[in-house]
């Protein structure tokens, strides 16, 4: 999708390196972080949140992608986060989940 841009991430028409990519996802660091690792796994097609995902190899291929980039940096405790609308803090719309570790973390989120 024109000006998204996780599409422009996921196409490489914006140079980022990917700590993990498959044939549908792709994952790389936060620009802002907000723990020592903080991940976001995305669809490489774009989906503006989880509402629109309806894609059900895609839906698989996210948590396989979230459990094979833990595995591979060794991260056995961590939070995933989908933030799905903008009352939920969801500031860029193409669906992504955040993996955040290296920090306790509290609960419940403000
Ligand atoms: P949301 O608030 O939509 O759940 O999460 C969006 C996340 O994307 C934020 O944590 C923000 O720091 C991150 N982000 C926004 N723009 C960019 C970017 O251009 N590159 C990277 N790597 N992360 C971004
Ligand atoms: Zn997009």
């Amino acid at each position: 999708m024109e000006d998204c841009i996780f599409c422009k991430i996921a196409n490489k028409e914006i140079p980022s390196s990917f700590v993990y990519e498959d044939e549908h996802t792709v994952a790389f660091n936060d620009l802002n972080p907000q723990a020592p690792t903080h991940i976001l796994v995305i669809p490489k097609e774009h989906y503006a949140s989880l509402n629109e995902l309806d894609n059900e190899q895609v839906m698989s291929a996210l948590f396989t992608a979230v459990k094979n980039v833990t595995k591979q940096l060794n991260i056995k405790e961590y939070r995933t986060v989908i933030n799905t609308g903008e009352s939920a803090g969801q500031t860029v719309f193409h669906m992504h989940i955040h993996i955040l570790a290296g920090r306790p973390l509290k609960w419940p989120p403000g």
